[in-house]
Formats: structure tokens, sequence, C-alpha cells
């Protein structure tokens, strides 16, 4: 089926990460009118470095955003592995055509950069986003939250983008689900471009024509560098058993000295890239991904989970963003293709049937990874390159509702 008209649905998204903003953007622009709410009075714009794969960088020059994030991210062509201690290179992939081939540019880009493009792209479209809006409850049979200060916001059908640790996930689920802790932590930095001035070498790691991502493995842990911000900053993201996010606490602060210490006897030139840390702003994340979830669907079939709330993963999938990305457009095509209100319970549950294989692979391919890098003996490669080639787009227009 396909309407010629579309439904002028009311669409209500918890959460302006980059899946609810994502979504919020999509439906806008199909005709929907769009109410963001975000429990943060204001973006704190925490994280770094991110690579947005052509899977879902498709997505986003679909939505006109190419130049804005042409002018941020920066075009990945090529990854070297390099092994642990001597660095001594043992893969390296050459990205040269992927545009062509498939669609859209990997981009290596900071995660406020990539924010601040969307949430403009949301306010050119007149979309109604409200700070400060806490969602506290959800009534699944007449779609509609309650926020905080007791505010009721109702709409057709409701998107919740709240985040890996959900709250939502709990009233789906019957009880709270703590993602699933894989016992490592990332420690994770970005270092100005001044720092690597006065060093041939490290000043070579900061071009941004034919960028090269280095990935060190081994030894139980793996180091991704790159540069982001058109070469401003070097972005510096690891991943070993955790230390101080062993506990309860998600995100701690740790000295540019524990970081660099911890790899003191790697590779030189890695050696070399930490020893360049800023004393701030260096942050050891907790990681942890979900086991598949039975349902996204709130009962009624009117609320859907979207983003990390549904199927976080660790970062060397590297595609938690992007999949998140991927939600959000799939919604929207799938919410354009209906003819009446009584039609979204069978347009979330086919969003389901589409999204779910797909996020379930994905989210094993980040595990599948950690594992293959933190051999001792690693010999670099991903199993991700093939989660690049997907159209979202395409997939949500052909999968059948059943209606
Ligand atoms: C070290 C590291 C490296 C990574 N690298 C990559 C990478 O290379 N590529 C990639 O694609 N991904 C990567 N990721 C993953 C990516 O950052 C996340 O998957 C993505 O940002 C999640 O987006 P989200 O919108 O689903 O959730 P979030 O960004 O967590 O957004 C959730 C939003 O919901 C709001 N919220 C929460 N509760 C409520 C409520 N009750 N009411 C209203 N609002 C609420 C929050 O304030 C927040 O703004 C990485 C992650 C880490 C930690």
């Amino acid at each position: 089926m396909g309407s010629a008209t579309i439904l002028p649905l009311q669409v209500v998204i918890v959460g302006a990460g980059i899946a609810g903003l994502t979504a919020a953007v999509a439906c806008a622009e199909k005709g929907f009118s769009v109410r963001l709410l975000e429990s943060t009075a204001k973006f704190s714009h925490l994280g770094a470095g991110l690579m947005i794969s052509a899977n879902a960088s498709r997505v986003l020059c679909g939505m006109g955003l190419r130049e804005q994030l042409d002018k941020c991210g920066i075009h990945m062509k090529r990854v070297v592995f390099k092994k642990f201690d001597d660095g001594t290179v043992l893969d390296e992939r050459v990205y040269g055509n992927i545009e062509a081939e498939l669609g859209g540019p990997n981009w290596q880009i900071h995660r406020a950069d990539l924010h601040d493009v969307l949430l403009q792209k949301a306010q050119d479209l007149g979309l109604i986003i409200s700070m400060g809006a806490k969602v506290s409850k959800y009534d699944p049979e007449n779609p509609s939250v309650v926020l905080e200060d007791g505010e009721f916001v109702q709409g057709d059908v409701i998107l919740v983008a709240d985040g890996y640790r959900s709250r939502a996930r709990e009233e789906i689920l019957g009880k709270y689900m703590e993602p699933r802790f894989s016992g490592n932590s990332a420690y994770r930095s970005i270092i100005h471009r001044s720092k690597f001035e006065n060093d041939s070498e490290l000043s070579e790691l900061m071009k941004t024509e034919n960028q090269t991502t280095y990935v060190w493995v081994g030894e139980g842990c793996h180091i991704l560098g790159y540069p982001i911000r058109r070469g401003e900053y070097f972005n510096v993201v690891s991943t070993q058993p955790a230390i101080r996010t062993t506990g309860p606490n998600y995100v701690v602060p740790v000295t540019a000295a524990e970081f660099h210490d911890r790899y003191a006897h790697w590779d030189p030139l890695l050696e070399k890239i930490l020893s360049k840390l800023p004393e701030q702003n260096v942050l050891e994340w907790k990681l942890c991904d979900l086991e598949p979830l039975n349902t996204w669907l709130f009962p009624g079939g009117k609320i859907v989970l979207i983003g990390d709330a549904s199927h976080a993963m660790l970062p060397s999938a590297a595609q938690g963003a992007g999949m998140g990305i991927e939600d959000g457009a799939a919604i929207a095509e799938l919410l354009a293709r209906i003819e009446n209100r009584s039609q979204i319970p069978a347009v979330l549950k086919a969003f389901q049937k589409l999204r779910l294989p797909r996020c379930t692979e994905v989210v094993d391919s980040g595990r599948q990874n950690a594992k293959k890098w933190h051999n001792k003996d690693a010999k670099g490669g991903t199993v991700t390159d093939d989660i690049w080639d997907y159209d979202v787009v395409a997939a949500a227009r052909q999968i059948t509702l059943e209606i």
C-alpha cells in the first residue's frame, strides 16, 4: 500500500540525543507535527569522536545535512591496524570509493558537532523542543506521558529515545534492567592540534585529506586514534578492563597520567600521542550493551523504544549512533505509509520486525570486534564493514505492513 496524502500525525519524542533528534527531523520532513521532550535543561556536549559510516551518513545526506556535516566531519579513507607493543602494521583497509559504492561517506566527527547540526535542522523545521521536560509516566493505551512537573502530553504515537539506561524500558519489561556490563571501560579524550605542532610524526596524524584511523590491538585492550573537527583535535579512545567504573559510576574523570601510564609500554607512537593528553576532560566510560529485548513495544502498540534505549551496543561496533539514525529514518518512512490512525500498531510492529534483527546483528559485531582485537596475537580487521552497505529507507519502504 502507499497513501498519496500523508496523515497529519502528532508525534511525541522522548529524549533529544542523536536518535531522538534524527527521528524528529525525519518525522517533521514527512509533514508530521513533532514535539520533543528533553529532560536536561541544557545540552552538555559530553562525548568525543564518533564514526558515522555510510549506512547512517546516507540518511543524514538525504536530510540535506551533507554540507553542514562536511564542515565539521572528516572523511575516513584508511584504517591501519597496529600491533600493540611495537606498532607493526598488521592490516590496512583503504576506503577510497566508499561514497560511490555505498551512497555516503564515512565521517569521523565529534558527537557534539553532529548533535548541533541535527538540532539546528530541527529548529529550522520549527519543531517544538521542550528542555527540562523529564518524562516520569507513560500511558500506553491513550498514548501520552506525564512530565515531572505534572504536564500531560499526548500524541498519536510516542517514540522513546531515552538512552541506554532507559527508564521507559522498565515499563515494557515490568522491572528496571541495567545494561549488560562488558567488564571493560573506555578512556576517552581529545587533544588539540597545537600539542602536535612541533613533531612531524604527530603532525602527520592530523592530515584531513586521505584521513587515516589507527587502531592498536592486542593484550586485552584496543585503542583508536583519528582527527576530528577538520583536524583541530585528535580523538583518542581506548578499551580495557574497567578500573573506576566497575560499580555504579558510568562516567568518571581520570587523570591524563592514568590513561598514559596504562599504555606506556605500547607502541612508541601511541605513547607519544598519550603524552600530549590534556589535564582536563579525560573520562572513563563504563562499557555496556543490551541483550536483545523480546519487544520494543509498549502494550497497545503506540509507544516504541528507539536508539540506545532498545539496542545499546559497545563502541567497538562504531554503530550506536548509526543505528539510532537508521531507527529515526525507518520509523518516519513507515508512519508515512498509513492511511488512518488505527494502523499505527501495525507500523510499530513492522518497525520492530525490520529493526530488531538488524540491530541484534550489529550489537553482536561490537562484541566480536572487541574479542578479535583483544587477543595478544590479534591480526586486526573488522567484522563491521558489511554493516555499512544498508539502505534503511529502501528497507522501510519494502517491508509489508500487516494491516
Ligand atoms: C566511547 C564511545 C564511543 C562511541 N563511538 C561510536 C561510534 O564511533 N559510532 C557510533 O555510531 N556510535 C558510537 N558510540 C555510541 C553513541 O554515542 C550512542 O549510541 C548514541 O549517542 C546514543 O544516542 P541515543 O540518542 O540513543 O541516546 P542518548 O544520546 O543517551 O540520548 C538520550 C537522551 O534522552 C534524554 N532523556 C533520558 N531520560 C529522559 C526522560 N525521562 N525524559 C526526557 N528525556 C530523557 C537524555 O537527557 C538524552 O538527551 C560510542 C559511544 C561511546 C561511549
